[in-house]
């Protein structure tokens, strides 16, 4: 017995199946990630359009049946069109890396509303961004980590518990990813996996990253070097937590984030 389910979608990746299907994986907002075959998709250009590509946001109508694997799409049409994320490779990248990453760290079935509009909201932006959009891939990576329930922590340090009411140039900071918190500059001499931080890249990550100001994160100039940073930091973070991450194919098909 199957049911008919409506959902908001976004189409994570999508590949050919036997002469005429494919077999599309998506990140739905009721449902989590789930997999389903359009059929005749191929023949049927006209009627899908670009829904069934990567990034595409979509709604997505289909057949669910308890149990099954593959679910049965009935239609699939685009909510939002994001134009701009596959007519520039650098909104491209981006756009792909976030996507890959998506469908790298969240299992199937398993809804998280709040994940979803983070999504949205990211690809919107970089939809949108007028310049520093690979700024954007650490903002994704920021609130995705906080959104899966292990959320970074600046405000105060994990060893002495002292609250930073703000950083001092120049002082010496460490990030402890096994604490999850920031270390002070009089306790930096404890052991553990640490992660130097500089004060300016404390403060990217206190007054720029821990918002939602699309139009800050945007504007900031991130030298070359300190994005560098950002990206290996977060990365063995979001490593730590989600052991099973792998490189994302992404990052090595349209070069380095940075
Ligand atoms: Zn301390």
């Amino acid at each position: 017995m199957s049911i008919i389910e409506k959902t908001e979608a976004i189409v994570l990746r999508s590949v050919d199946f036997r002469e005429s299907s494919k077999i599309v994986t998506f990140y739905t907002k009721k449902f989590g990630k789930i997999a389903g075959i359009v059929k005749g998709a191929k023949q049927a250009k006209n009627k899908y359009g670009s829904s069934l590509e990567p990034m595409s946001y979509v709604s997505l109508v289909f057949y669910y049946k308890e149990g099954r694997d593959v679910q049965t799409v009935s239609s699939c049409d685009i909510v939002k069109p994001f134009r701009k994320l596959s007519d520039d490779l650098d909104k491209m990248a981006v756009g792909m890396s976030i996507i890959e990453l998506l469908n790298n760290v969240t299992p199937d079935r398993h809804e998280n509303v709040q994940l979803f509009a983070h999504v949205i909201n990211s690809l919107n932006s970089i939809n949108s961004a007028t310049k520093n959009v690979k700024n954007l891939f650490f903002y994704f990576e920021y609130h995705l980590a906080r959104l899966l329930g292990f959320g970074l922590q600046f405000e105060s340090c994990v060893q002495c518990k002292k609250i930073l009411s703000h950083v001092i140039d120049n002082d010496r900071y460490h990030y402890s990813i096994d604490r999850g918190g920031l270390i002070c500059s009089q306790c930096a001499d404890i052991t553990g996996t640490k992660f130097e931080m500089t004060s300016e890249i404390l403060k990217t990550f206190r007054e720029i990253y821990s918002s939602n100001n699309i139009d800050l994160i945007i504007e900031t100039e991130i030298s070359n070097m300190n994005k560098e940073i950002i990206h290996n930091f977060l990365w063995t973070y979001l490593r730590y937590h989600l052991p099973n991450l792998y490189s994302l194919k992404s990052l090595t098909v349209f070069g380095k984030i940075i």
